[in-house]
């Protein structure tokens, strides 16, 4: 059997969905998105859901200016609550370089009109007293920050693209591709073709595996992350309200996840791959961490772990974008663990680009696809791996 649409969007996670809301909104009559599993079954429920301005370079903090607008929002658009705690991000500095780094992300997030403080161990003392700061040089923090329910927030997006119309199939995982020669047709599935003039990548760590089934090269990797819950811990100790801290010297970070502790870890030297398995041996260098950056958790107990998987690029940064050489092929992934707080402005510029043939909303050179092979690939470094 073959079914028609005008964009067939392969992947619902917060990438798929928020696309197909946006194509949507701007008339797109008829859009299908196809998942092999449910409606937010990868990458996008496991996240920690941090939605933080802080990045080196530009790109980063324009995506989060327009983002958090939506999550700030979501109510009013989406008619969810997501869940959005801004309580603040707090990245800690331990060396000279970092410090450095520091200061200049500071520099240009101020003159993209941020609002971020660059704190000595004494200030970020002070706002976090629970924390031992004897080894660091100080902290960034930006107020506005925080962390939202990723799963809510992408099936809120699902629902409400379903109500404009978009036809999402679950349960119908992508096979193939059909082409006539440099144009693509659409896509194969169990359950018949799918045809559309325009198809869209936005299956997260798996968009390389499925950009070899359309012949073309999306340099995305699987890259293992784990997160660890502790059991229920006093708010006395550590408040509720606490920001989200993360401590990239250690590769750790921490915040709040209703009564206990939401701990991120895991191994920077990890091997590319599809695992999702929780690799135990992290459990006691968390726990050292966990204690050595704030004693306090010294009596907390850990409950339990779960891995998910970020979708690396290059430069750590996501591909919104036309594929060159293969008319009709579009892709959005590749975040690099950033995904959730940028899906939305990545979803609208997607779409824009489907509609009028660009991006309107912010300049998306920089997602291009094909800054790979010119060369022209510039590496976010507040990328927490
Ligand atoms: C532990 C962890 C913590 C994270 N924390 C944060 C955070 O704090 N903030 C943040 O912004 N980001 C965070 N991220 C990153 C974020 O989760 C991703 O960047 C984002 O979810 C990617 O969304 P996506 O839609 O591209 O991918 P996904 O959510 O993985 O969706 C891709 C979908 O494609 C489907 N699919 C795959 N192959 C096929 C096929 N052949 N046919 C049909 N469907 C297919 C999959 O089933 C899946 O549902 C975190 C990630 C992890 C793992």
């Amino acid at each position: 059997m073959t079914h028609t649409a005008e964009v067939v969007i392969v992947g619902a996670g917060i990438m798929g969905v928020s696309t197909a809301y946006h194509l949507a909104r701007l008339g797109v009559q008829r859009v299908i998105v196809l998942e092999r599993d449910t409606v937010c079954s990868g990458s996008t429920a496991l996240a920690s859901g941090g939605i933080r301005h802080q990045y080196a370079n530009r790109l980063g903090i324009e995506l989060t200016t327009h983002s958090i607008v939506t999550y700030e929002r979501f109510r009013d658009e989406f008619g969810v609550d997501p869940n959005f705690r801004q309580h603040g991000y707090l990245i800690l500095i331990a060396t000279e370089d970092e410090l450095a780094t520091a200061r200049r992300s500071v520099a240009l997030q101020r003159s993209l009109g941020v609002d971020v403080e660059l704190l000595d161990a004494a200030a970020t003392r002070a706002l976090c007293p629970y924390l031992n700061t004897d080894d660091l040089l100080g902290a960034t923090y930006t107020p506005r920050d925080g962390y939202a329910d990723p799963y809510l927030c992408a099936t809120a997006i699902a629902a409400r693209a379903r109500d404009l119309g978009v036809m999402i199939k679950q349960q119908h995982e992508v096979h193939g591709f059909l082409r006539d020669g440099d144009r693509l047709r659409g896509v194969t599935t169990a359950a018949g073709a799918f045809e559309a003039p325009a198809v869209v990548i936005a299956t997260g760590a798996w968009s390389g595996v499925v950009g070899k089934l359309a012949g073309v090269d999306i340099p995305v990797r699987p890259h293992r992350r784990h997160k660890f819950m502790t059991a229920p811990f006093p708010a006395e100790r550590i408040p509720a309200a606490t920001p989200f801290v993360i401590d990239p010297h250690r590769n750790f970070s921490l915040r709040r996840e209703g009564p206990g502790l939401l701990l991120g870890h895991g191994r920077r030297d990890e091997p590319d791959g599809f695992s999702t398995e929780i690799d135990r041996s992290l459990e006691s260098r968390v726990v050292e961490r966990a204690i050595h950056r704030a004693p306090v958790l010294a009596d907390a107990a850990l409950m339990r772990a779960w891995a998910g998987l970020y979708e690396m690029t290059p430069d750590q940064t996501g591909i919104v974008s036309a594929v060159p050489g293969t008319e009709g092929l579009h892709v959005i992934a590749g975040f690099s663990g950033h995904g959730f707080m940028h899906g939305p402005i990545a979803g609208q510029l997607m779409a824009e680009m489907l509609v009028h043939g660009r991006a309107v909303t912010m300049d998306a050179a920089a997602l291009d696809l094909a800054r790979f092979a010119r060369g022209e690939a510039h590496v976010e470094p507040l990328t927490f791996v």
